[in-house]
């Protein structure tokens, strides 16, 4: 038989490293192990009751066919009422697009706009999926470090050295998958100055965590600070993360008609439409009582409070309070260059995630994956007592280095 040769697109990027952490720590437990999981990247919580009678009931009407690519009418609403609130700016129909999670529209995205050379500024640290989803439609991703001086997060200076003639896409995220950094009003504000002077730039902002964060104001998008830029932004969200619903596969995003024109042109011959239950459950999810966002976040917060305190007790670990989402990206800079009980050099932070998850059993993931060391992530998206017992395990894999 002749030998299998993927193509190039395939043979350029990688898999998922979170994907990959995962794999390794179910692999780990089905040898016995057992293994304090601060991987995840999901809520620990179930979907709530009403979101999932939602879907029972769509299925009881006999809504289990294929919809319009951009969903049912009811969907449509909800993802209409939903940007307007976010973004204080009204979308019409013709400018929204939904997908299988929001990764699929962010991918589908990329496939409708990038060619050859086009580059995309991906500022660092970034979700791990951006770079690899760049690669495959053919793009270049200029990685744009962002220091822990300015919050992980993009300046104005740094933003305007980052563009070319060839750039196509700025892609922000806040809250930030890994860092949990937030972008202020006024923050966005500088990026968007520097904006207005490259109208031919696009800019993907990632929200797909802006219910998920801890200060009294909501997350504020792009397009809420500068509402002239919509109709070059982008503005991508879906249900996952907010409401736990990462196994129903439903994304959505608002952007400017042409663009979401030739991103529903691609869905119509890659997916049609997703799941029609799925559809059924994001529209109760948006439409529906809130609650669920409230508490969860509550619970969030105390966690990521006693992560944090924990993290910053440990002598060579420092962690800056994450603003939202679930994860905290831990500086181990004082750990680097220590040797294990065993005789090892701590030469990275990938050699460190590797020690704890030996020496501690404890699972995070190396910064390295994330385009900035040394540093770990870890995701607070569990248990109080796992992040608690995970925390002291750590602190004394850490005291037996030298
Ligand atoms: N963006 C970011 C920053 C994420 O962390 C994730 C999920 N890990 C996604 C997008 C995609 O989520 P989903 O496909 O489940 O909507």
């Amino acid at each position: 038989m002749p030998e299998f040769v993927p193509a190039s697109r395939v043979t350029r990027i990688n898999t998922s490293p979170s994907v990959a952490a995962a794999a390794r720590v179910r692999e780990l437990k089905a040898e016995g192990w057992r293994i304090l999981d601060l991987t995840v990247g999901e809520p620990d919580f179930d979907t709530p009751q009403h979101i999932k009678d939602a879907a029972v009931a769509a299925i009881g009407r006999g809504e289990t066919k294929y919809t319009s690519v951009t969903g049912t009418p009811e969907l449509q609403q909800a993802i209409l009422q939903t940007l307007e609130r976010k973004t204080g700016q009204q979308y019409t129909p013709g400018e929204i697009t939904i997908g299988g999670g929001g990764k699929q529209v962010i991918f589908t995205a990329f496939m409708a706009t990038l060619d050859a050379g086009d580059e995309v500024v991906i500022p660092a640290p970034y979700w791990v999926s951006y770079p690899d989803m760049v690669l495959a439609n053919e793009g270049t991703p200029v990685i744009v470090p962002c220091s822990e001086d300015t919050g992980f997060k993009l300046t104005p200076e740094v933003l305007a050295a980052a563009l070319t003639d060839r750039t196509k896409w700025v892609i922000l995220n806040t809250p930030s998958n890994p860092t949990g950094a937030v972008y202020s009003r006024s923050e966005l504000a500088g990026l968007a100055a520097v904006l207005k002077e490259h109208p031919a730039v696009h800019v993907l902002t990632d929200e797909i965590y802006d219910e998920i964060h801890f200060g009294a104001e909501p997350i504020t998008s792009l397009v809420a600070v500068a509402p002239e830029l919509k109709d070059r932004v982008l503005v991508t969200n879906g249900v996952s993360k907010a409401y736990a619903m990462t196994g129903w596969r439903l994304g959505y995003a608002g952007g400017p008609a042409p663009l979401v024109a030739a991103i529903n042109k691609l869905q119509s011959q890659m997916s049609s439409c997703p799941s029609s239950v799925s559809q059924a459950a994001a529209a109760a999810a948006l439409t529906g009582d809130q609650s669920f966002v409230r508490e969860s976040v509550a619970v969030y917060r105390e966690r990521r409070d006693a992560a944090v305190a924990g993290l910053n007790a440990i002598e060579g670990l420092k962690c800056a309070t994450p603003e939202g989402a679930f994860y905290a990206y831990v500086n181990c800079g004082g750990v680097i260059g220590k040797t294990t009980p065993d005789g090892k050099l701590i030469a990275n932070d990938e050699d460190f995630t590797l020690y704890l998850l030996d020496a501690a059993s404890v699972a995070v993931i190396q910064g390295s994956a994330y385009g900035v060391g040394p540093y770990f992530r870890i995701s607070y998206a569990t248990g109080l007592p796992v992040i608690e017992e995970s925390i002291a395990a750590i602190e004394k894999a850490v005291l037996a280095l030298s």
